[in-house]
């Protein structure tokens, strides 16, 4: 399962737009690798008490196949957010599509541009009341104790499914770290519990005489490519990883290697494997109104998923991409055909002020008016710099997310059965079917089990014809 956090369909196709541009070509023509695949559907997102998602909800959502209350991981909508007790109510804990899999004897893992104990990755293996709860120092902000309600790195390392994952790459290394030590590229950790947990994740793998590799640079990432270990934790930044047009390419991977990796990790177990990837700063860049980081991470989740249908079979796997909720950038005007979807509209405000393709309903791009006008944005000093902000109508530190339902593309076996219009909590279990595990289990094995039945009442209906 591939997501991009905050993929909404205009960001789609703006994307592609800009694929196309790149490559010196009108661009609205364009495809994303996974605008190929043979069915698209459209997943509805809210969540239980919120008409818009957040990343939390909805990773329950996907993930665990129940919809939730806004910022709840892996817990049922009995639980209100930041509410440890209630999160340790056993009926309350829900189990995520990762662990049906290790379940049937699969193999799991994760993979994200974010930090793994975000709240996207962290659907697949956490179960808190509050997905701020990345590292101890979280939970005891809110008053409670990390050992009732552990956090999620603690959840990720020592409990199930999180420590039966074999393949755990992404960021985040500042959550697993002592505030006493200094990681390897010069950043303090934030725990105050004094733990190690990058240290007591080799321990553990160590007690179970498995091999291992902790990589926090791509070299280390390519090393253990070549003789993969049993486990595989890489954390290549402090917090998330840095925007593919702003990274370091030396020391840090791209999605694309990253989920490659993944699936040759995890390919070696006979009974299969559920991967999740996330390219999971298509969202932050929108928060921030960055049109142009957002469309470029667009573009690497789609080098990504374009990697991962390479490595995989058609007739044997099957690969859903889709998004946890949308944002309020919007595509907008009449411009000429190949304009510059960067750029601005062909034509201008009522006032004769340029405005922009790509702009934003809400967020920190808002310019005041001067004398009852909007300004003209084209001329700031860094306009169209890779870091500008879109101009945006509603003043706010952060922009919002969008409550439009996002597209489901799907590809190889039983893809058919993400087309429609469904609820976004129903992917998992359309995705178990497909598998055959998990909450799937029954109805696949009640399909077979009806042809099966089928093809015994034909016999016997020919031996009858043949007595007669
Ligand atoms: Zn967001």
């Amino acid at each position: 399962m591939f997501l991009g956090d905050g993929m909404s369909v205009p960001t789609l196709a703006a994307a592609r737009a800009l694929l196309g541009q790149r490559e010196q070509r009108p661009g609205e023509e364009a495809q994303l690798s996974f605008e190929a695949f043979p069915t698209v559907g459209l997943a509805k997102t809210y969540c239980v008490n919120r008409q818009t998602a957040d990343s939390a909800c909805s990773a329950t959502a996907y993930l665990c196949g129940v919809k939730a209350n806004g910022g709840t991981l892996g817990l049922t909508a009995a639980v209100p957010r930041r509410d440890c007790n209630a999160s340790l109510v056993p009926a309350a804990r829900l189990a995520s599509i990762a662990a049906w899999a290790l379940a049937d004897g699969r193999d799991a893992g994760i993979v994200t541009t974010t930090r793994v104990t975000h709240a996207s990755p962290a659907g697949a293996y956490a179960r808190a009341a509050d997905r701020n709860w990345e590292s101890d120092v979280d939970v005891r902000a809110d008053g409670h104790d990390p050992a009732a309600c552990a956090d999620i790195a603690h959840q990720l390392v020592h409990e199930y499914p999180g420590n039966e994952f074999k393949v755990i790459l992404g960021g985040g290394r500042r959550e697993f770290l002592p505030i006493t030590s200094v990681d390897e590229e010069g950043t303090r950790g934030r725990r105050t519990d004094g733990r190690d947990l990058i240290e007591e994740w080799r321990d553990v793998k160590r007690a179970r005489n498995a091999s291992y590799a902790y990589a926090w640079h791509r070299d280390q990432l390519l090393q253990a490519n070549e003789s993969l270990p049993d486990y595989l934790l890489g954390l290549f930044e402090s917090g998330h990883l840095r925007y593919n047009l702003l990274t370091d390419a030396v020391s840090e991977p791209t999605l694309a290697e990253l989920t490659e990796i993944a699936i040759r990790s995890l390919s070696r177990n006979d009974r299969g494997f559920f991967l999740f990837v996330e390219g999971g700063r298509i969202d932050h860049a929108h928060h921030d109104n960055r049109a142009e980081l957002a469309l470029d991470e667009t573009i690497e989740l789609s080098h990504a998923v374009a990697r991962a249908t390479q490595l995989l079979s058609e007739e044997d796997s099957l690969v859903v991409v889709t998004a946890d909720h949308a944002h309020v950038m919007s595509f907008n005007g009449y411009s000429a055909r190949g304009a510059d979807v960067l750029g601005v509209s062909d034509a201008r405000d009522a006032d004769g002020v340029p405005y922009m393709t790509l702009s934003y309903i809400n967020g920190p791009g808002h310019r005041r008016e001067v004398d009852g006008r909007r300004v003209d944005v084209t001329q700031e000093q860094d306009f169209r710099a890779v870091q500008w902000r879109s101009h945006v109508e509603v003043p706010l530190d952060s922009e919002t997310h969008g409550a439009d339902d996002v597209a489901v593309f799907a590809w190889g076996r039983h893809h058919d059965a993400f087309s429609g219009l469904y609820e976004q909590s129903q992917l998992p279990h359309r995705m178990a079917y497909a598998g055959c595990f998990g909450s799937g289990l029954t109805a696949c094995g009640a399909a077979a089990l009806r042809q099966s039945l089928l093809a015994l009442a034909l016999v016997l209906l020919m031996q009858l014809v043949k007595l007669l």
